[in-house]
């Protein structure tokens, strides 16, 4: 049965996962729980929409969940692949440059900035489809290592890999 962690730092009790106030100290639980779930929902309703080829609604919602917590590299790996799927090549190099801020060594990104260098190198008038799968076999093994995600994500922003042809 899955547990909510009472966010009071003095309390932390394990209340049922539905219970409308903590069992021990009685603070209500229900805002915590949709400050705390609500980003996963729409992170993975936008992995929904991108798996459906819907790359423009699931760069909305990942771009909702940037808006809510801008320092969530993840989500904002997401909204930069969901850009280049779109073809809007500005926009995954402006997402990707910032995760570099925040995290200089994320692999996902600089392998996003990597593609998109490439792409334009390769061909700078068009599209960058058929350019992605050509990266080296190394380079995919390395970022299957590197891709550490949380909250369960993991699997599902591999397949999001697959789907914009990083798989
Ligand atoms: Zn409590």
């Amino acid at each position: 049965m899955p547990q909510f962690i009472c966010p009071v730092g003095t309390c932390q009790t394990e209340n049922e996962l539905h219970a409308d106030v903590c069992v021990r100290c009685g603070i209500p639980l229900q805002g915590y729980k949709r400050l705390k779930f609500y980003p996963s929902h729409l992170f993975n309703t936008g992995l929904a929409k991108a798996r459906d080829g819907q790359f423009r609604q699931a760069r909305d919602f990942f771009a909702a969940v940037v808006l809510w917590y801008p320092m969530d590299v993840e989500a904002r790996n997401a909204l930069a692949m969901a850009c280049f799927a779109q073809g809007d090549n500005n926009e995954a190099y402006q997402q990707w440059s910032i995760v570099l801020q925040q995290i200089p060594t994320n692999f996902t990104a600089l392998h996003g900035l990597e593609t998109l260098a490439k792409a334009q190198h390769d061909s700078p008038a068009e599209k960058t489809e058929g350019q992605i799968k050509t990266l080296p076999a190394n380079q995919v093994q390395q970022k299957k290592k590197s891709s550490v995600m949380k909250n369960g994500r993991k699997k599902k922003i591999i397949s999001l890999y697959t789907l914009i042809g990083w798989g």
